[in-house]
């Protein structure tokens, strides 16, 4: 099967520069490898969906001649594949419910939750997934490999919250697994993440995509851009600036001539230039985007 990339946006905000340098890498993997590349709209968490955010992401795409094919996923309308997902899991006898709150583990970081060995009584519980006492090694095309030890490093992680929302990291190999997802490029905010992503793909009997992390971008204090700390929404009327601007974050500089052409163009010249090798690879050192 042909490579398959996706861009996974959440509708909780406009697009700023970090997503469009997120959004460019991924689209460029998939082009020069003669891949798709699908769109996701992460909404997972109805009230945290801005209201025109999703009109507004897939404006900027079109702007920026980033075409996604076939049809959109939403988070959103897949309760069902998440539910069966965690029957699945449920049945492997490794979930169970948890009603400790987030403030007693926020007072204490060595806090163990007591639920996996005494169950609630009470229904309004969490559910957690119990995590092996082993080690687990993912390769990364940009950054290169690492290795977590789930149990000691992450913890037991919450897969349905208390207030039945699906956790992100049930949802997203769901849904990679559902649009056939084998290439995953994002932010390397996500890295630390991967290894509970691909241990939860090996019980749920998916396949593992190949991951790839690019840089954090930060701004001039030091901070991610994220729509947390008001990252500028992306000024489309800088369209050509802001492309090459992108892609000289990730290591594929355009020549001066090319600086102010028209995105298309861009583009174009990039596609034929893609080289993953090139893209920044420490994510300690986070590139600085005033
Ligand atoms: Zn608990």
């Amino acid at each position: 099967m042909g490579y398959v990339g996706r861009f996974a946006p959440s509708p909780s905000g406009a697009l700023h520069f970090g997503s469009l340098v997120a959004a460019v890498a991924s689209y460029l993997d998939a082009r020069a490898n003669k891949g798709l590349w699908l769109l996701r709209i992460e909404d997972l968490d109805p009230p945290r969906t801005v209201p025109g955010s999703v009109d507004n992401i897939l404006s900027c795409l079109d702007t920026f001649g980033l075409l996604w094919d076939g049809t959109l996923m939403f988070q959103s309308q897949r309760q069902t594949a998440y539910q069966a997902a965690l029957e699945q899991l449920q049945q492997q006898g490794i979930i169970y419910p948890c009603s400790c709150s987030r403030s007693q583990f926020q007072a204490d970081p060595l806090y163990t939750c007591p639920c996996l060995n005494q169950p609630p009584s009470t229904n309004n519980a969490a559910l957690r997934i119990a995590l092996p006492h082993s080690k687990v090694f993912v390769d990364d095309v940009i950054i290169g490999p690492q290795t977590q030890h789930l149990a000691d490093q992450v913890g037991d992680f919450v897969v349905q919250r208390k207030d039945k929302i699906f956790a992100y990291q049930l949802a997203v190999v769901v849904d990679d697994a559902e649009q056939k997802i084998n290439h995953v490029i994002r932010g390397s905010d996500l890295y630390q993440q991967t290894p509970r992503q691909t241990w939860l793909q090996s019980c749920l009997g998916y396949k593992q995509p190949t991951y790839g992390h690019i840089p954090i971008i930060i701004n001039g204090q030091g901070q991610k851009l994220s729509k947390q700390n008001l990252a500028a929404p992306l000024d489309m009327s800088h369209a050509p600036a802001l492309l090459s601007e992108a892609l000289e974050r990730l290591g594929q500089t355009t020549p001066c001539t090319l600086r102010q052409a028209p995105v298309a163009e861009q583009l174009a010249w990039a596609l034929t230039q893609w080289d993953i090798t090139k893209v920044p690879k420490r994510m300690q050192d986070p590139i600085a985007f005033i």
